[in-house]
């Protein structure tokens, strides 16, 4: 069978390593041909390397407590390349309040305490946020539809507790407004821990989701090639064994025909048996449009958000102000233009090199969409102005690299979940036709991933019948 796969981030290359896998078990041939609009795969992967520095300008880790990701890395061999987060190093993340950096209390996770006594005895929060926290197991249960994030937190925890850690926590993860992000389709875990405890701090407490001495991200789950997150694009792309791979070649339109599936490019038409479509929601509703306009329709729906990564290389001995944690997160209350910044030598000190301190400064996003529009020198002015701010110095990088993600990151609205169940029932009417990518069943590379496995397995399963 021949099967194009149109798109070459981490979903469209996943789903190509595993209907490679699926072929060769069932002894199917297989010929894969790869569409690529930009000059290289990886999509938003891109890892930097200069000299004994190993820099991620896209995302810089994984999450295992999905396994898709991990058993990804075990089939590619690079499992022991995997090296966790913050060896070594306090895990605290750090709230930017009014001039001040403020450590989130241990075992804070995203919108709610899982340890009473840190919480009661930090700084962050006022008396009457924490009494109003105390009091959570007195709130009603919320309704069976859909909820905002923003609307989930404020009704359970109170307006300060959402303003000061999970506007930022959240707004970080996603670079979406918690306003009009779904919390089903982000973090049901809080609406189970809501219906089984009736009281999410109450369910916190007893089922301490972070490990010792974590605030905000749970970092102690995440993990990263230490050669770079490209690695696991590059085996894939191996894995694969594409017979052609086109770059710079955007597929522009798609139609039905006798074979299957009529790809039109800037390199001609082909005809495939079956093709998945790796390209983000509204691409591939834009691409679907004329054959399936409901289909078309339902895709082109799904929000996209932009922001801007800067990776900000200073030498040690000159940096001053470094908190001993891993991150810092800046309330959308404070009126800046930063949303986060890790601090990535801290986090990476295996990927940093030596003598560096190494910051990913995280800009833009829903909130601040005009970011993604400024030019590298309007960048790198707003972040000598706001990091003066939030390390209380003004150290000077010997290097800077930024990036620009435009409508990059699917931003999940109330009723995703429903909305993608009909997107995925039509598409089940188009046989050698799936979908998949970080719009689907979640933004981050294991589900990315996962979605690939399904993809590929609706197409072995298509083409087998
Ligand atoms: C800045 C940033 C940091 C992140 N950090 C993390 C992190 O640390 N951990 C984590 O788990 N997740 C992270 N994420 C999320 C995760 O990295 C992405 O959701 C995931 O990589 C998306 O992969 P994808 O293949 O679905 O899409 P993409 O990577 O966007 O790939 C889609 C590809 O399709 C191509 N394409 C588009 N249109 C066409 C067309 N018409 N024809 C051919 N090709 C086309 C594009 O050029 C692109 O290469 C981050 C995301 C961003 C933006």
């Amino acid at each position: 069978m021949k099967v194009a796969i149109v798109g070459a981030g981490i979903s469209g290359l996943s789903s190509a390593h595993y209907l490679r896998k699926l072929c060769s078990e069932g002894n199917v041939p297989l010929e894969l041909v790869l569409f690529e609009a930009s000059p290289r795969p990886g999509g938003v992967v891109d890892t930097l390397k200069n000299g004994d520095m190993v820099l991620e300008l896209g995302p810089d880790s994984f999450i295992t407590s999905k396994p898709w990701a991990l058993d990804l890395a075990r089939d590619l061999g690079i499992e022991d390349s995997l090296i966790g987060v913050g060896y070594g190093c306090k895990k605290n993340t750090f709230v930017y309040q009014a001039g001040e950096l403020h450590a989130l209390p241990q075992g804070f996770f995203l919108m709610a305490p899982s340890k009473l006594l840190p919480f009661l005895r930090c700084g962050l929060f006022s008396t009457g946020a924490k009494i109003r926290v105390l009091l959570e197991p007195l709130v009603p249960l919320g309704g069976d539809g859909d909820e905002s994030v923003c609307s989930f937190v404020r009704r359970r925890f109170g307006r300060e507790i959402f303003d000061k850690a999970a506007q930022p926590l959240l707004g970080g993860i996603y670079m979406a407004d918690p306003e009009k992000l779904s919390l089903l389709s982000t973090m049901p875990q809080f609406l189970e821990m809501e219906k089984r405890s009736k009281s999410v701090l109450v369910d916190l407490i007893r089922n301490p989701p972070t490990s010792r001495g974590e605030s905000g991200a749970r970092y102690g789950l995440f993990l990263t090639p230490v050669e770079g997150m490209s690695v696991i694009v590059e085996k894939l792309c191996g894995s694969a064994e594409f017979a052609r791979k086109h770059y710079k070649t955007p597929v522009v339109s798609l139609k039905k025909s006798e074979r299957g599936w009529l790809i039109v490019s800037d390199s001609g038409e082909e005809e495939f048996d079956a093709a998945i479509l790796s390209v983000g929601a509204d691409a591939a509703g834009l691409l679907l449009s004329d054959i399936d306009p409901q289909l078309g329709t339902g895709l082109s729906g799904i929000h996209y958000v932009s922001s801007v990564v800067a990776v900000l290389v200073f030498d040690k001995k000159d940096f001053r102000g470094l908190p001993d944690g891993l991150g810092i997160i800046i309330p959308s209350k404070e009126g800046m233009n930063l949303v986060a910044c890790s601090l990535y030598s801290s986090k990476f000190p295996g990927k940093s090199g030596s003598g560096k301190v190494v910051i990913r400064c995280f800009l833009g996003g829903e909130l601040n969409p005009d970011a993604v529009f400024w030019d590298e020198e309007e960048i790198k002015s707003v972040l000598r102005e706001e990091l003066t701010r939030v390390f209380g110095f003004d150290n000077d990088p010997t290097e800077i690299y930024i990036r620009k993600y435009k409508m990059s990151m699917p931003r999940f609205a109330l009723g995703h979940k429903d909305d993608i169940s009909v997107v995925m029932h039509r598409l089940s009417r188009h046989r050698g036709l799936a979908l998949c990518g970080a719009a689907y069943l979640g933004v981050g590379i294991p589900d990315c991933v996962h979605s690939g496995i399904i993809a590929a397995r609706k197409i072995h399963m298509d083409m087998i019948r």
